[in-house]
């Protein structure tokens, strides 16, 4: 492995902060001045493919990775994209079951509109009327 993906699967994999590979490459970049963030694009899309991270995809954010050492799920707001580790007991043998197939794994994202946005949007209602 290289030291430009080394230092990219450290950082992503030692984060629970689901980081998208901007903040990586920010982090990164205190590591190793040089390192470009193309680098750290092509480099989280192998370490995905080689399954030692895992990619987040929220529509019209930019994507995250993850560490893939505990089985959890994300809890994600629509509104602002927070978004918060869950653990379902279970899941998995539910999918099996439901499918009959030898389902390997589970990447579920949940959405759900979080505290801080629904206060928002109350206020926001509030001054519309
Ligand atoms: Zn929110
Ligand atoms: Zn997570």
């Amino acid at each position: 492995m290289t030291k430009q993906k080394k230092l990219v699967l450290d950082i992503a994999a030692n984060s629970n902060a689901h980081l998208n590979a901007e903040e990586i490459f920010l982090l990164a970049k205190k590591e190793m001045p040089a390192i470009a963030l193309g680098t750290v694009y092509r480099n989280l899309n192998i370490l995905v493919e080689e399954g030692l991270l895992r990619r987040i995809s929220i529509a019209g954010q930019p994507d995250r990775f993850d560490h893939v050492g505990d089985e959890h799920e994300h809890l994600i707001c629509r509104q602002c994209g927070k978004l918060r580790d869950i653990r379902v007991d279970g899941i998995l043998d539910k999918i099996k079951s439901a499918t009959g197939e030898d389902v390997l794994s589970v990447s579920l994202s949940a959405y759900y509109i979080c505290a801080d946005c629904r206060r928002c949007l109350r206020h926001t209602d509030m001054t519309a009327n």
